[in-house]
């Protein structure tokens, strides 16, 4: 490790997908780029972990995020982004005909990817809402059609997903099934963007459903190998202490065991409130990045238990590659539960992960994921007795979930790994575990999360906690657009020496 080259034109500080995104397209762009990752694993979030059940030599590959991703498909936004990376020729994808199922004390549907299948099958459900349900659907695709901003979409911004709806079909048993995705970005109705909801749902219901064949470290992995084949480098296991400036501008990182790394420009991917408040050597600096953060909410985080059982889940009773799970129609309820930690009162998804790559389980097995949204604050705290405690409380809960579908799940099961909003902080580092970077509201969304070009010369950020949206599709986009103005503020720097 000696020999590790020490000046670079760019740093990256983590490697979830918005850092290797950006890495990527500056390291194809000629760019030395290194990666500097605190991890064993390169992914941030999109990665996996290897489980052996005890004294035997099987092995389940348990995918740490990733359910599903959109806009894959030919032409569409993240199919345009992977393509120019060079990722698509390197992953292979899993498409689904149907989306996911949702299910509720007055309702079970099972949802089509196809937006206009979709919406046959909601206006059979809620005949009394026809009209409605048609105005919304041509209000989204609208919105998927616009090339540039428009005003339908600026208005969006402003609204939550609740008012959006309601315009059209003023009617909570609909609300809730048609935000059942909410948890992916982790804000009910009344609290979610509009705008950022309506990307989400139009790449999902127009861009298909997608799952990446090896889960989320094959992506990751194919992100690693193009910087590796650009001449750049990620480097594993090292924790980024402080990013260094001086004069006033960005001039590299020190790390904890390797010492300094010197570059003219850094991007980090770490948490904003980190990069600010803990890495940058002179938080001053960022006085005008800073102000107002502590306005933004940090968004939620995630307990999810991770099983591996004898047999095949389909057959057993679980035949769903993702179930929502709804107690009843007052999303708010749910949320005032979250924020409490009051689990038992909260919807619940149920996966059968083979169903979305069956390669991850041994011959004979099947994985299996129960996921609940969670306020990570109220775990960051507990000390280690109690959080033991805690935690055993929430694998019988979420197991007890499982056998709802499966009743003999717990004879079954080889391994069980649950993650806490605290093991979801441990590994990525976001302050409270949060999965999103801030909350998607109509106050914190796309343009009015931090800006990935920082006030301080040299510095940029990447990933959930910027622009434009969290999740996997956001987050590579984010990477993308970071590195598109870096060569922007490159060329400018260029022009202005030479004029
Ligand atoms: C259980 C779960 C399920 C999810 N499901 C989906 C899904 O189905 N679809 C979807 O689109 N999204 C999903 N998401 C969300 C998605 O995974 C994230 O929004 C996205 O991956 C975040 O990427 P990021 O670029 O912000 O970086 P992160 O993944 O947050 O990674 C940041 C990286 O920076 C590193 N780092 C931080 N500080 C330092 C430091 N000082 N030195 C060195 N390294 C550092 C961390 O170790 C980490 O690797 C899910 C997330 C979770 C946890």
């Amino acid at each position: 490790m000696h020999n590790i080259e020490r000046n670079w034109d760019v740093i990256v500080v983590g490697s979830g997908l918005g850092g290797l995104s950006a890495a990527a397209r500056l390291s194809r762009a000629g760019l030395r780029v290194l990666v500097v990752e605190q991890h064993v694993y390169a992914g941030g979030y999109a990665h996996h972990f290897l489980r052996r059940v005890r004294g035997t030599q099987t092995v389940y590959d348990m995918d740490v995020a990733l359910h599903q991703t959109g806009d894959l498909d030919p032409g569409r936004s993240s199919y345009k982004l992977l393509s120019s990376l060079g990722v698509l020729d390197r992953i292979k994808l899993n498409r689904f005909d149907v989306a996911y199922r949702t299910h509720g004390p007055e309702h079970d549907l099972v949802v089509p990817a196809a937006a206009d299948d979709y919406e046959v099958r909601l206006r059979v459900r809620f005949p009394d809402h026809r009209r409605g349900i048609g105005d919304l659907f041509a209000t989204l695709k609208a919105i998927d059609d616009e090339e540039e901003i428009g005003e339908r979409t600026m208005a969006l911004m402003g609204m939550t997903l609740e008012q959006f709806v309601k315009q059209f079909v003023d009617d909570d048993v609909f609300l809730a099934v048609f935000a059942t995705l909410w948890g992916y970005l982790g804000a009910v109705p009344s609290r979610l963007c509009a705008f950022t909801f309506a990307m989400m749902w139009n790449s999902y219901h127009r861009g298909g459903c997608y799952y990446v064949r090896g889960g989320g470290q094959a992506l990751s992995d194919a992100f690693v190998a193009i910087i590796a084949e650009n001449g750049g480098r990620v480097l594993l296991k090292t924790d980024v202490t402080k990013i260094e400036t001086q004069n006033g501008r960005v001039v590299g990182i020190e790390t904890a065991r390797r010492g300094l790394f010197h570059a003219p420009v850094v991007v980090s991917n770490a948490s904003a409130p980190a990069t600010f408040d803990r890495l940058l050597d002179d938080p001053a600096l960022a006085a005008e990045d800073r102000s107002g953060l502590s306005e933004l909410p940090v968004a939620c985080s995630i307990h999810q238990a991770y099983v591996g059982i004898r047999g095949d889940a389909s057959a057993l009773g679980l035949a769903d590659r993702g179930l929502f799970c709804i107690p009843g129609y007052d999303l708010d309820a749910e949320w005032d539960a979250m924020a409490k930690g009051d689990y038992r009162h909260q919807g619940f998804m149920l996966g059968n992960h083979n169903l979305a790559d069956p390669g991850h389980a041994p011959p004979g097995r099947s994985i299996l994921h129960v996921a609940i949204m969670a306020n990570g604050k109220l775990w960051s705290q507990l000390d280690d007795g109690d959080y033991q405690a805690r935690k055993q409380e929430l694998e019988d809960y979420l197991l007890g979930r499982l056998e709802m579908a499966i009743p003999d799940v717990r004879e079954r099961i080889e391994v069980c790994e649950v993650g806490t909003p605290h093991t979801m902080e441990r590994y990525s580092r976001n302050p409270d575990g949060s999965i999103y970077g801030w909350a998607v509201t109509p106050q914190s969304h796309s343009v009015l999360r931090c800006q990935p070009r920082t006030r301080v010369p040299g510095l940029y950020l990447a990933g959930a906690w910027t622009f434009p949206a969290p999740g996997f599709e956001g987050t590579m986009m984010s990477g993308a657009n970071t590195a598109k103005l870096i060569f922007e503020d490159m060329e400018g720097n260029a022009q202005a020496q030479s004029s």
